[in-house]
């Protein structure tokens, strides 16, 4: 069963480790402000709060392990579909 999901960052507990940049620079990076974002379609940061982007399926396992590393436990993952987190801080 492929689900598409996506996954989104709470800047506010990020520690700017850049973690989540090494595993998955594809989709996440650090800006300026030292804190991580994730990639839209066109490599663009998503700056607004709660921007969420697919999550590529090649890249899954790598996304996956980011929100397991996570120090912060603020990478969210979930479903597109409903909207249920599925890895992450919050996911059952
Ligand atoms: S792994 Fe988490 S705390 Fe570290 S830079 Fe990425 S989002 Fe921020």
């Amino acid at each position: 069963m492929n689900e598409a999901l996506e996954v989104w960052i709470d800047q506010g507990l990020c520690t700017g480790d850049g973690i989540c940049a090494q595993y998955a620079p594809e989709v996440f990076e650090l800006d300026i402000d030292g804190l991580a974002y994730v990639k839209g379609a066109d490599d663009e940061l998503l700056q607004e709060p709660g921007a969420a982007t697919p999550v590529p399926l090649p890249l899954l396992t790598d996304v996956i392990d980011s929100a397991k590393e996570c120090p912060g436990d603020c990478i969210h993952v979930r479903r597109v579909a409903d909207g249920v987190e599925v890895y992450g801080p919050d996911a059952g």
